[in-house]
């Protein structure tokens, strides 16, 4: 039996959308656009520029900036198959790819005794595979580099917009393909302003999005002149009471004692609040740092909570760090995190550069629009025209046209319909007004107006329509 043949008397498989990404539809998708338009507008009267950057990188720069123990690399990067690869990636382990059915059979992980040997097949693995973004800051500081960018006036200023992926265990407001919205300011000074104008920016697009209940949490976590001192005594402390903490923060106590205070584990939250506090083990320079953004702030007229807990687990990460939670989220209600950077452009092989920046989560954001009402409605249409005949139509085509571009949106039906259902018609798809247009209407030059809302019906000339219509515009909130 040939493979079409087959393929007939198969039902037809349905496709739907992978795991942890979903489809975003009109209304809802009218709502995105205010956000997106938004953003463009606020940060622009903050002097920022957008960078739109690809959604494939390396996944080097990834291992490098986030760093490879991470769960984001380690676990949650979306690695791209290559048809024919230079490498094949084994699930937890990279490795060159059998030359031969029997090299497949006899395939033992490899082994790379020599550490020189193994970075070096590392890194040639890492520079080779391809992976979809999990985040945009190290892309925005690769292109910095690449584009020789600290060439031009500093501090360089810029947002972008877009789908990271991670693959998480999909919740509400957590997704694999998920949307952020950030900017990043990168060179120049390390001037408190800096960092106190990119929180207010973030706070001044919420406040013109109306966005509700939200709460912005700040910490300075010190720079690498204090902080090794005070993690060295949180993991003293935390070794003390190790066994009053659960699996995964003793693990932490090792690896990385500061996302232990991150815990939301109930039991812990006692030992936690007794934990030595970096606020009270800042050197000089980053105390006086952290009380002038404060002042900063309070310049700005900017309200936060100061949370000594609020942390970042990498090390390029120093002194101001913030987070903002909004309403109606549940458990996911972080809905931006940002912070300084000051030593990833050079971790990714550029100049000395300081960096602070943000990412919204423009699902999460979304959500708490829409939980709070703040979402528009359907979007109806301005106007509907039902016509009847040949003369009619081609009258509706051209009054379409000329309604379209005072910016009107119009429905003109393909086919020919009955008034009533015409009516019907204009009625479920929220249209305010119908434009009746018959023979009568077409010979006499003068078109009925009917008013969706009240059921008015009125006459009136081509000219005359658009000009009450740009009225009633006008008049409408
Ligand atoms: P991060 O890049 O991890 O600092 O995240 C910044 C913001 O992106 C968070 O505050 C969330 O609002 C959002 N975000 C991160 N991961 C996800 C996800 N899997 N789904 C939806 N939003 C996310």
């Amino acid at each position: 039996m040939s493979e079409g043949a087959t393929k007939k008397e198969e039902k037809p498989r349905k496709f739907q959308a992978i795991r942890g990404t979903r489809d975003l539809l009109p209304p809802e998708t009218a709502l995105w656009n205010r956000v997106e338009q938004t953003a463009h507008q606020v940060f622009a009267t903050f002097g920022f520029g957008e960078i739109r950057l690809p959604a494939v990188e390396t996944l080097g720069l990834f291992a490098r900036s986030l760093g490879a123990e991470t769960d984001i690399v380690g676990k949650e990067m979306f690695l791209l198959a290559e048809r024919e690869p230079s490498v094949v990636v084994h699930p937890g382990r990279f490795g060159p790819p059998p030359q031969s059915e029997q090299d497949r059979r006899d395939e033992v992980p490899p082994v790379f005794s020599e550490p020189s040997m193994r970075e070096s097949v590392e890194r040639q693995i890492a520079e080779s595979v391809l992976v979809l973004r999990p985040e945009a800051t190290a892309s925005v500081c690769r292109a910095y580099i690449e584009h020789n960018m600290q060439q031009m006036p500093q501090p360089v200023k810029l947002y972008y917009m877009g789908p990271m992926f991670r693959r998480e265990r999909p919740q509400k407001g957590r997704y694999r393909q998920f949307y952020q919205i950030g900017a990043e300011v990168l060179g120049g000074s390390d001037a408190p302003a800096i960092d106190a104008e990119v929180i207010e920016m973030v706070m001044t697009f919420f406040d013109r999005l109306e966005l509700q209940g939200i709460q912005l949490d700040i910490n300075s976590i010190g720079d690498r002149n204090c902080r090794p001192k005070y993690v060295e005594l949180l993991r003293a402390e935390l070794l003390k009471v190790k066994d009053k903490l659960g699996a995964d923060s003793q693990r932490r106590i090792e690896t990385n004692p500061l996302r232990v205070l991150d815990s939301k584990l109930e039991s812990e939250q006692p030992v936690i609040a007794k934990l030595p506090r970096i606020a009270d083990h800042l050197c000089e320079d980053c105390k006086t740092h952290y009380a002038e953004v404060k002042r900063q702030l309070d310049l700005r007229g900017v309200k936060y909570h100061e949370n000594w807990r609020l942390v970042r687990g990498l090390d390029y990460y120093m002194r101001t760090t913030f987070e903002i939670t909004a309403q109606g989220l549940g458990s996911q209600n972080a809905v931006c995190g940002g912070g300084r950077y000051d030593g990833l452009v050079e971790l990714l092989g550029g100049p000395p550069t300081k960096g602070i920046g943000f990412a919204i989560g423009e699902d999460r954001l979304i959500l708490s629009l829409q939980e709070s009402g703040k979402a528009p409605a359907q979007q109806g249409r301005d106007v509907y025209i039902a016509w009847m005949g040949e003369r009619a139509q081609a009258t509706g085509i051209r009054a379409a046209k000329d309604l379209r571009k005072a910016g009107f949106s119009v429905e003109l039906p393909s086919v020919e319909q009955k008034f009533g259902k015409a009516l019907g018609q204009a009625d479920k798809l929220g249209a305010k007004y119908a434009l009746i247009l018959g023979d009568n209407e077409v010979s006499e030059g003068l078109w009925t107006l009917k008013t969706l809302a009240d059921g008015s019906q009125a006459k009136c000339t081509e000219p005359d329509l658009l000009e009450y219509l740009r009225k009633q515009r006008a008049l409408s909130p």
